[in-house]
C-alpha cells in the first residue's frame, strides 16, 4: 500500500450526480463503497466533504443574506452530506465518526485532534464535518488543515476531471494533462488546483496532493496501489519526496535532508 493514511476530499457538487441540486443516492453509494475498498485494505481514511451541492457561502447575496451567515448555512450543509457518506458506509459495514467544526453535539463529536487520530488509528473512517468552522473558509482549506493536523500523507482531490490541465480541458480540447507537478509551476502558471488559502497551507507544509477523477469507478483503489492516476503536485514535481512519516506540524524539518535523516533514524 502506497499510503498509510490519507485525506480524501470530495465535493459536494459532485454529490449531486445529473441532478440539479442536492444527494445523488447512486453517487454517494459509489463513493461510500470506494472508501469502504481502501478502509478495509488497510489505509486510514479521513474525508472531508464540501457543501457546494446544497448551498455556498457566496450565494448568500444574491438572497439578499449576509455573508457570514451564508457560510454558516455552507458549513451546515457540509454537515448534511457527511452525515449522509456517514449513514451510506455504516450500511457497507464500515465503522465511521463523524467530527464536526462546529459544535452539533446530537449528531457529530466535536472536532479533537487526538481523537480524530485515535479514530484513525483504530480504523474508523473520520469525516470532518463544518469545514473548519470558520466563515470566509473553504472545504479545501478545511482539507489541507486537517490533512496536516491529523500527519495524513496525502490530500487526495476528487473532481469530476482527471488531473491538472494546462487549460480547462472542458473547453479547450488541446489542453494536456500534467502525471506530476510542483507547487511553484502550479502557481507560476496560475493553475486551478484549490484555493490559495488551501493550496498555501499544502505547499509550505510539503504536504502532497493528489489530484483525479473520483467518479471513474475504482480509481481510488488504484491510486493506493500505487498506480499513477491524476496528477501529483509535490515540491519537487516528483513521488520521491513523498514521506510516509509526513508531520505538518514540523514544515522545516521536512526541508532539510539532514533533519528527515535525523528523523528516519
Ligand atoms: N465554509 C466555510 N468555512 C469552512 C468550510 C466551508 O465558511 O471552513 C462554507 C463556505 O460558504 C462554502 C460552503 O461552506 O462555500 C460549502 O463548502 P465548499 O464551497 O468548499 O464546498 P464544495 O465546493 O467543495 O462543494
Amino acid at each position: 500500500m502506497k499510503y498509510n493514511r490519507i485525506l480524501l476530499k470530495l465535493s459536494g457538487e459532485a454529490l449531486m450526480g445529473k441532478q440539479q441540486y442536492g444527494i445523488d443516492s447512486d453517487r454517494l453509494m459509489q463513493y461510500a463503497e470506494e472508501v469502504r475498498a481502501v478502509a478495509e485494505a488497510g489505509v486510514q481514511v479521513a474525508v472531508v466533504i464540501g457543501g457546494g451541492n446544497i448551498f455556498r457561502g457566496v450565494q448568500a447575496e444574491a438572497f439578499g443574506l449576509d455573508r457570514v451567515q451564508g457560510d454558516y448555512m455552507g458549513m451546515l450543509a457540509t454537515v448534511i452530506n457527511s452525515m449522509a457518506l456517514q449513514s451510506a458506509l455504516e450500511k457497507l459495514g464500515t465503522p465511521t465518526r463523524l467530527l464536526s467544526g462546529l459544535t452539533i453535539q446530537r449528531v457529530c463529536e466535536p472536532y479533537i485532534r487526538r481523537r480524530a487520530m485515535r479514530h484513525l488509528e483504530k480504523g474508523r473512517v473520520v469525516i470532518f464535518g463544518a469545514g473548519i468552522g470558520s466563515p470566509y473558509f473553504t472545504t479545501d482549506s478545511a482539507a489541507s488543515l486537517r490533512a496536516i493536523e491529523v500527519e495524513a500523507d496525502v490530500v487526495l482531490k476528487g473532481t469530476r476531471v482527471d488531473g491538472i490541465y494546462t487549460a480547462d480541458p472542458e473547453k479547450d480540447p488541446t489542453a494536456t494533462r500534467f502525471p506530476q507537478i510542483t507547487f511553484d509551476e502550479v502557481m507560476e502558471k496560475n493553475l486551478n488546483v484549490m484555493d490559495m488559502t488551501a493550496f498555501t497551507l499544502c505547499k509550505e507544509n510539503n504536504l502532497p496532493i493528489i489530484v483525479f477523477d473520483m467518479n471513474k469507478e475504482g480509481n481510488l483503489g488504484k491510486l493506493i496501489n500505487g498506480e499513477e492516476v491524476g496528477t501529483l503536485v509535490t515540491m519537487n514535481g516528483t513521488a520521491h519526496n513523498l514521506d510516509p512519516k509526513h508531520s505538518g506540524l514540523q514544515p522545516d524539518l521536512h526541508h532539510s535532508s539532514t533533519a528527515s535523516a535525523e528523523q528516519q533514524a
